[in-house]
């Protein structure tokens, strides 16, 4: 049996080693196609930061350990996919056969129709190579335009803080983080940046970028705001979103919505190929409808269970996704915020209810979200003990019976409806 594993990211990595222990014998080959060793992209900022080298950011540190593992490493860019021959076409006009196939191409950046967006300084921050380029222009003092305050554009934030540089963020949503806080926490969470010395703009877009040179600014670049605000910049930084790398699978029978949808067994719409990481769509833990949760947990989880039933025959059993709970757990300058599952609420006609907690002045926040007597989402900030407990009764779907109304008048007492309700035998906590 041969897999053929596209990508090589933590999602690769992990299906590697998962199938080499459950099919000793089997024939494994991993392709990525970036000109470094397997690498983890959540290390960039420690990498910019400086708190490492890019050898910090390998996944495996051992020179020797896919070869040890008789994992074949391959580098390519996968084309075209065949899904009646089993071949894949790469960049270089080479084909490769499968028996089994995993889709781990994670996704890429996502650069907004803006006029300017292709310059040199103007970078995204995905890749080594993107991290390399930014190190480079963002040195003390350079003005640092970044374009997107969401999950990824928060984490890059601290990096270039401490590089000392004189940063303005720009955000078209209400608040920060607005697909994964709410309004209240995103509106605290832009307080505390604000008060780091960092210039915050929601409710605004980027609209032109040009050459300073052209339009007689005192730097490379100039960044004209839909507020009409026109800023001097030497770097800009696109954190504007991603989307997965599905191109190559076009025209082919694999059902692709966002991402590549999967079964609970990370199985796609054709037998044989699988999909796992921030490029697939598993199915949702209370709704079912197929999602994309792009964190590294969440890809080296599904890389194991896609690889478990790529071995199927040797192990002779089907393993299974429980469903994917959204969780981001962020820190953003030293705050610590964390949403989970269903974070922004039910509807009061679908039984929806929930209750706020807010210490503006302390920094502590915490959103609790029902359906029925279940926890289904959460947004906390401040919390940096316990949350795991929330991250519990959500993804247990606990009821909490009378537990509830204690959690409505005190959300803080999760902990204890926690360890009260999970040691309830399983038929009356489900
Ligand atoms: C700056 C930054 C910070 C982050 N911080 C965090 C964090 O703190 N916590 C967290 O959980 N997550 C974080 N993430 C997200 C996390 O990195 C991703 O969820 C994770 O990398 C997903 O793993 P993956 O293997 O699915 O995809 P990737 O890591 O993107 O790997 C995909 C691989 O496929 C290769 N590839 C793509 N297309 C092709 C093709 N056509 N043919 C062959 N190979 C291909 C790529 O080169 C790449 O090597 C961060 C991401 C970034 C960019």
């Amino acid at each position: 049996m041969k897999h053929l594993i596209l990508g090589n990211g933590p999602a690769g990595v992990v299906a590697a080693e998962t199938l080499r222990k459950a099919a000793p014998h089997d024939e494994i080959v991993m392709v990525g196609h970036e000109d470094a060793p397997p690498y983890s992209r959540m290390a960039i900022p420690y990498l910019l930061e400086g708190n490492i080298d890019e050898s910090g950011t390998y996944l495996r540190k051992g020179a020797d350990h896919f070869e040890r593992l008789r994992v074949r490493q391959m580098r390519g860019r996968a084309v075209a996919l065949n899904t009646e021959k089993c071949t894949v076409l790469f960049d270089d006009g080479h084909f490769e056969s499968y028996d089994r196939l995993l889709i781990a191409t994670g996704s890429h950046p996502v650069r907004p129709p803006i006029p300017g967006v292709d310059l040199p300084e103007v970078q995204t921050c995905w890749t080594l190579a993107d991290a390399r380029a930014i190190a480079a222009h963002a040195r003390p003092g350079a003005r640092v335009l970044q374009l997107g305050a969401g999950f990824i554009g928060c984490i890059i934030m601290e990096a270039l803080a401490k590089r000392g540089v004189q940063l303005t963020v720009v955000e078209m949503g209400d608040r920060m983080v607005p697909r994964m806080m709410t309004p209240k926490a995103g509106g605290m969470i832009k307080r505390w940046v604000e008060e780091k010395g960092i210039r915050v703009v929601t409710s605004a877009g980027v609209q032109r970028i040009d050459r300073g040179s052209e339009v007689g600014a005192d730097a490379p670049l100039a960044v004209t705001l839909s507020t009409g605000d026109r800023l001097d910049c030497d770097l800009v930084i696109v954190a504007a979103g991603v989307a997965p790398n599905v191109g190559f699978l076009e025209e082919t029978p694999v059902h692709v919505a966002k991402g590549v949808l999967v079964d609970d067994r990370m199985e796609t719409s054709v037998s044989g190929i699988f999909a796992a990481g921030d490029v697939a769509e598993a199915p949702d833990l209370f709704t079912g409808a197929h999602l994309v949760a792009a964190i590294q947990p969440n890809a080296a989880d599904q890389a194991r269970i896609a690889a478990m039933n790529m071995a199927r025959g040797a192990i002779a059993r089907d393993t299974k996704l429980n469903g994917v709970l959204a969780i981001n757990v962020l820190d953003t300058l030293g705050l610590i915020s964390s949403s989970f599952g269903q974070w922004w609420g039910e509807k009061p006609d679908a039984g929806g209810s929930g209750v706020e907690l807010v210490d503006e002045a302390r920094y502590r926040y915490l959103s609790l979200q029902f359906k029925d007597d279940v926890l289904i989402g959460a947004t906390s900030i401040g919390l940096t003990q316990h949350v795991g407990a929330l991250r519990g009764l959500i993804h247990g779907q606990v009821r909490l019976g009378d537990w509830k109304d204690r959690l409505l008048a005190n959300p803080l007492s999760f902990v204890d409806a926690y360890v009260a309700r999970s040691q309830q035998p399983m038929a009356l906590a489900r």
